[in-house]
């Protein structure tokens, strides 16, 4: 479906939960958050009611989010139920990885051979700062198993912040010479309460580039180095380098003229904007009883007033936050 600034929105970001076997510092706020009672999440089903109408709206790729996706019990019965869905041609997952070890070869044979794994740091003492308590030997042994099953591509994404992990940049980046590995990097966003706890910990990706230049040039990838495809992110390769590196810069580099997304909450709302707390409520008129045409207006609707951009900005007196959690949202 092509919206009014003549962006055509075929992705949707689906989050199937809300919990969590983690607590990144950046994503959820100290003190924790209400989990979203059982009953307010969508069941399976209604969330394959949901993209099958999306998909007939004109969605072609979907990614299963969280929250943790990997927590909700059957979700890999449940990718496996959306292969059918003939219009759909990329189904993908973004996870933490720390349950991936045990899952990834049941995942591939659901049908999801593109991954992305959340990683911000290679030091186990500082991913358990990062996480508030997640084990780093678990997402490493997530990553080579996906390796060895075969996903590919293999994203890596890491939220670089000042003070935290910005010595590792480099380390994050000689990962892609050995490696088939993309490794991304992406700005952190001001977002919900974990915001404030967050302030003057922004890191531009104009200075992470920077840095990785003294690795060796950076060359574009095959004119991937600017929005091209890859949806927002832009990819080099170190000279040599076995994977590639990829800037995601939603913060100093607004990509919004060229966002197809929608995201579908955990709790049934529809939102057409990460950064906008504007949202549609699918979840009441379904379980109400509308029918496809019905939720199928209220999709197209959303796409109608998908806004034209952000508000936010590096400049830090006009960031316009976000209220709710990213990990209630699906990042
Ligand atoms: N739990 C999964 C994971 O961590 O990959 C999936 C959900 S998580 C909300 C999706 C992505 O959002 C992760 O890559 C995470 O690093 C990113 N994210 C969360 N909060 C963010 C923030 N404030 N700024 C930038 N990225 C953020
Ligand atoms: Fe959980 Fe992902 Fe948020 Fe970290 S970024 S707290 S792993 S949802």
């Amino acid at each position: 479906m092509i919206d009014q600034y003549d962006r055509n929105i075929n992705y949707l970001r689906v989050s199937v939960t809300d919990r969590c076997n983690l607590r990144c510092t950046y994503c959820m706020p100290k003190e924790g958050i209400a989990w979203i009672g059982h009953e307010a999440i969508l069941s399976y089903e209604e969330i394959g009611r949901i993209i099958r109408i999306a998909a007939d709206e004109g969605i072609t790729k979907v990614r299963i989010t969280g929250g943790e996706p990997l927590v909700r019990k059957g979700v890999v019965e449940f990718i496996a139920s959306l292969q059918g869905i003939r219009s759909l041609n990329d189904i993908s997952l973004t996870t933490n990885g720390i349950l991936l070890e045990s899952c990834a070869e049941r995942l591939y044979a659901a049908g999801i051979h593109r991954i992305n794994i959340s990683l911000d740091s290679l030091k186990a003492d500082k991913y358990r700062e990062i996480t508030r308590g997640g084990e780093l030997e678990s997402v490493l042994a997530g990553i080579r198993k996906a390796e060895t099953t075969g996903f590919s591509p293999i994203k890596i994404n890491i939220v670089a912040i000042k003070g935290i992990n910005d010595d590792e940049i480099l380390d994050f980046a000689r990962l892609s010479l050995a490696h088939p590995y993309q490794i991304r990097f992406i700005e952190l966003m001001p977002l919900g309460k974990a915001s404030s706890e967050n302030d003057g910990r922004y890191l531009a990706n104009s200075v992470v580039k920077e840095r990785i230049a003294a690795l060796g040039a950076l060359e574009p990838v095959d004119g991937r180095a600017n929005n091209a495809s890859d949806g927002p992110a832009r990819i080099f390769r170190l000279s040599g380098g076995a994977g590639e590196i990829g800037f995601i810069s939603p913060v100093s580099r607004h990509f919004c003229q060229s966002c197809n997304r929608l995201r579908l909450t955990a709790d049934g709302h529809l939102r057409a904007c990460l950064l906008s707390d504007e949202e549609r409520d699918l979840k009441t008129p379904l379980r109400a009883g509308a029918s496809n045409e019905e939720i199928g207006a209220i999709i197209r609707e959303t796409i109608a007033r998908k806004p034209k951009e952000h508000g936010v900005s590096c400049d830090e007196s006009h960031i316009r936050k976000c209220v709710k959690e990213m990990q209630a949202i699906g990042g």
